[in-house]
């Protein structure tokens, strides 16, 4: 058995900008007008429905609390996903 000491010891050391990067995923912000790929209308709705019925949505600012990003911008980037796993980037079934 460990002790929480043992536990906290051999527990991953990152710094707080490695947990920040690591919640934002492979998307930034620039993303949203730099002709990165979009996903389309349905897919980003249901994206932002389940954004807007999660308990880590501010909704007086529109952002994640997770990862800090503006959810109607970034449900629109095919690439995105949500930092806790609740939605997932639109694979590409072209290539
Ligand atoms: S991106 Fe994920 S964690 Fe953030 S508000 Fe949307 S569903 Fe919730």
């Amino acid at each position: 058995m460990t002790t929480p000491w043992e536990e906290y010891k051999n527990k991953p050391k990152t710094t707080p900008w490695q947990d920040y990067k690591k919640k934002l995923g492979t998307t930034r912000p620039w993303n949203y007008i730099d002709g990165s790929e979009r996903a389309d209308d349905v897919v980003a709705d249901a994206r932002y429905a389940m954004c807007l019925a999660c308990d880590r949505f501010n909704n007086l600012t529109k952002t994640c609390k997770e990862c800090g990003c503006l959810m109607r911008m970034k449900s629109r980037l095919k690439a995105a996903a949500c930092p806790i796993d609740k939605w997932g980037a639109v694979p590409d079934v072209d290539k």
